[in-house]
């Protein structure tokens, strides 16, 4: 047996003790989990049950984990392999598939919610939705590998020159990855707005991006590239009003609402509405950086729960009681 955190319904969220995976079938790896972060993703799921397509399912999707037994045919892996999780459950044969665009796959589905995630002290995941990594990382910075990938794709999406000032509006743990990922090269003013100024201050910080109020912000004819991390429409709108002729703004943040929008703003301005979804192929190089972003990634870590607190966590990030990014679950064989 085991502990899980399994969403039974909306508004439901129960840890358990379960039944431990059993073997792994060909092509899994059993995993003992090290490390799980919250995201926001799993607590819209727990507050509207939108994506529930099986109850119940062991819930998280942002996991690292230790090989502990691999099925028939993985070969990639061995026994103690320190790995991280892919949260996308692609199909692998749809057209989408098949030319590697595997998060715009037909049939997509997320880790935790179409299979066990990783919210349990054992899961089991498809070896092909795994990544190995450095071992010696600390298993809270090894979790933040997927939506460090997530920010990775925005970025790319973007596609800011370099040298472009870059404005983000939201700085919750994609947003505030994006101003780290930008920041980077140097070279580059990255601005980034949110309306809980501990956390874009907490963002400006760990980044060197400077915060910006978005209400006052004067129009700025260098200023071509935004990335909303917010989901809110009066900040896409907003964005668009500020963004100078010829510029892209890169959506990443789950909306509520409909956008109300004159389709001439954007050809006049020649401006590009750029969606972007989980990542690409952006996992293994996310996993890559790792290393190097260690001190300031654990700085975005606000809170190290157990897994018995998990349900309590959920309705803290909810009530937007947390100045910080991160809510990392430490599994208690996690170090
Ligand atoms: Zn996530
Ligand atoms: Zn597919």
């Amino acid at each position: 047996m085991m502990k899980a955190a399994r969403l039974h319904a909306a508004g439901d969220l129960r840890v358990e003790d379960v039944p431990s995976p059993g073997e792994p079938a060909p092509g899994w790896v059993r995993l003992k989990v090290t490390a799980a972060g919250i995201c926001g993703s799993d607590l819209h799921n727990f507050r509207t049950g939108q994506w529930i397509s099986r109850a119940p399912s062991v819930a998280g999707h942002e996991f690292a984990g230790e090989v502990i037994a691999v099925g028939a045919g993985v070969s990639q892996f061995a026994l103690g392999d320190r790995v991280v999780a892919d949260s996308r459950f692609w199909c692998g044969e749809c057209p989408a598939c098949r030319a590697g665009r595997h998060n715009v796959c037909a049939r997509l589905g997320f880790v935790g919610e179409v299979c066990d995630g990783g919210f349990a002290e054992e899961t089991q995941l498809p070896a092909r939705l795994l990544v190995r990594h450095d071992p010696t990382l600390d298993p809270a910075t090894a979790a933040m590998a997927e939506p460090l990938a997530v920010a990775l794709h925005a970025v790319r999406r973007l596609a800011a020159p370099a040298g472009a000032p870059v404005l983000i509006a939201g700085c919750g743990p994609i947003g505030g990855l994006a101003a780290l990922l930008l920041s980077r090269p140097g070279e580059r003013q990255v601005l980034v707005a949110d309306r809980n100024g501990a956390r874009a201050e907490l963002v400006a910080k760990v980044s060197g991006a400077t915060v910006v109020d978005l209400d006052a912000l004067p129009c700025d004819p260098n200023l071509r590239h935004a990335i909303d991390a917010t989901g809110s429409v009066a900040v896409m709108a907003r964005l668009l009003d500020v963004l100078a002729g010829g510029g892209t703004l890169a959506l990443v943040g789950i909306s509520h609402g409909r956008l109300d929008l004159d389709p001439n703003l954007l050809v006049e301005r020649e401006i590009a509405l750029v969606g972007c979804h989980a990542f690409a192929d952006e996992l293994a190089p996310a996993v890559a950086m790792l290393g190097d972003l260690a001190a300031s990634l654990s700085r975005f870590v606000s809170d190290e729960i157990a897994i018995g607190e998990i349900p309590a966590a959920y309705q803290r990030l909810i009530a937007g009681a947390s100045g910080g990014l991160k809510t990392i679950v430490r599994m208690e064989s996690g170090r």
